[in-house]
């Protein structure tokens, strides 16, 4: 392939491809770790890391070997066959969480619809809700992806802007405020669906005991609490997953992103099975869900999580990092948040901006909405980049 530099492969991008994203003016060829590479050969540290897809940082050697070592046998068998993969999976799955049974699938979105539809189901065949009259409640600044019922359900303009007619069946309720999610339920209610911490809304951690509420409310009026943890799991916040830190669990567990490990699409809809149990053959399917390279992925994405120790990794270097955020004492810095290895750094000013002049000083993250600076780096970075991270990050906003 001849060389392109970075300004003619944005302009290929720009003139062939959909316009649906505003990407940072960098092309990067290649990641190792915690670092990539643009096609100019400059070095970035990537305090991104795909949204929380890339815990294991790029191209973790045990799972690439995983990938490759499954490619060079069996990658893809449909549902229609059992493939010798699959059930080790799941079983890896239930082992890590304790939930009977796993229904794989491979989007975040797509297995927020899995969830959805599952909880429909038992609301009507189990606790006898009449048909089709049920509703399930959703947070104020939710992401739970780009489907047209998720986004139905956002309470971002732009994300429905244009795509309606919505679907039904859906109630907001007050992010962290649990009184005025006991307003919005009623006897047609379903299911709670939530983000422990919200990721894309600007890394919002509810109060403190929100989850166990969530729990003690749900319990008492016969509702499913469904966590969506495709940002929040695997380590992240500083534990498995983000439930963990209240002492509670859900009745279903969405899973995506880093169960990916990196390398390919790979999601899990988690519950027990007297909620599962409700989904008969033909009832719910994907093509590629459950493929034998997804669950090779899966699971060794899950082992490496584990003996690694990302989550008590993330949990030190996330107190230091937002301790040492917290230090800085720039003006334009409204507030610093977060749990574990996702941290938010509220700006007075356009976050893009900030964005982009790290990008020049070799620190690679993106805002979210328009204030927002995220810091999620994988979670296998050390002390020394994150020094090096803060050194660039201070700097930067103190030009500003
Ligand atoms: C990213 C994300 C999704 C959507 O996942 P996709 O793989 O992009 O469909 C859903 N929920 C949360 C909390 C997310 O962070």
């Amino acid at each position: 392939m001849e060389f392109l530099s970075s300004s003619e492969h944005i302009d290929l991008n720009e003139k062939y491809g959909a316009r649906n994203y505003a990407p940072l003016p960098v092309v990067l060829e290649k990641g190792e770790g915690v670092w990539v590479w643009d096609v100019e050969g400059r070095k970035y540290l990537d305090m991104l890391a795909c949204y929380s897809a890339l815990n294991h940082g790029h191209r973790h050697p045990r799972i690439i070997k995983a990938m490759i070592d499954q490619m060079n046998k069996l990658t893809l068998t449909s549902r229609a066959f059992h493939n010798d993969v699959s059930g080790r999976f799941f079983k890896r799955l239930h082992e890590l969480t304790g939930f009977d049974k796993v229904l794989p699938m491979n989007t975040g979105a797509e297995a927020v619809e899995t969830a959805l539809k599952i909880a429909r189901k038992w609301g009507y065949h189990v606790k006898g809700i009449p048909k089709y009259e049920g509703n399930i409640i959703v947070m104020d600044g939710n992401f739970h992806g780009r489907t047209i019922t998720i986004i139905s359900f956002s309470t971002v303009a732009q994300y429905r802007d244009g795509f309606g007619p919505f679907t039904p069946g859906f109630r907001i309720a007050r992010y962290g405020d649990v009184d005025d999610l006991e307003e919005k339920i009623d006897d047609s209610t379903i299911a709670v669906l939530v983000e422990p911490i919200q990721g894309e809304g600007g890394v919002i951690v509810p109060p403190e005991g929100y989850l166990k509420k969530l729990r003690e409310i749900c319990d008492e009026r016969n509702i499913l609490l469904i966590l969506d943890e495709i940002q929040t799991g695997l380590g992240r916040t500083g534990k498995i997953f983000a439930y963990e830190w209240e002492k509670m669990r859900p009745d279903m567990l969405i899973l995506g992103k880093a169960l990916g490990g990196g390398v390919y699409p790979v999601s899990a809809v988690l519950t027990d099975s007297e909620i599962m149990d409700v989904l008969k053959p033909g009832d719910h399917g994907s093509t590629f869900g459950g493929n034998p390279l997804a669950c090779a992925v899966g699971i060794t994405a899950i082992d490496v999580l584990i003996e690694e120790k990302l989550p008590d990794k993330a949990k030190e270097n996330g107190e230091y990092l937002l301790g040492e955020l917290k230090k800085l004492n720039i003006p334009v810095v409204k507030e610093v948040r977060g749990k574990g290895l996702m941290i938010g750094i509220e700006l007075e000013v356009d976050a893009r901006k900030i964005c982009e002049k790290l990008a020049e000083h070799g620190v690679l993250t993106k805002e979210t909405h328009e204030r927002v600076m995220r810091l999620t780096p994988p979670l296998i970075i050390n002390r020394n980049e994150i020094d090096w991270a803060l050194e660039r990050i201070e700097k930067v906003l103190k030009e500003f």
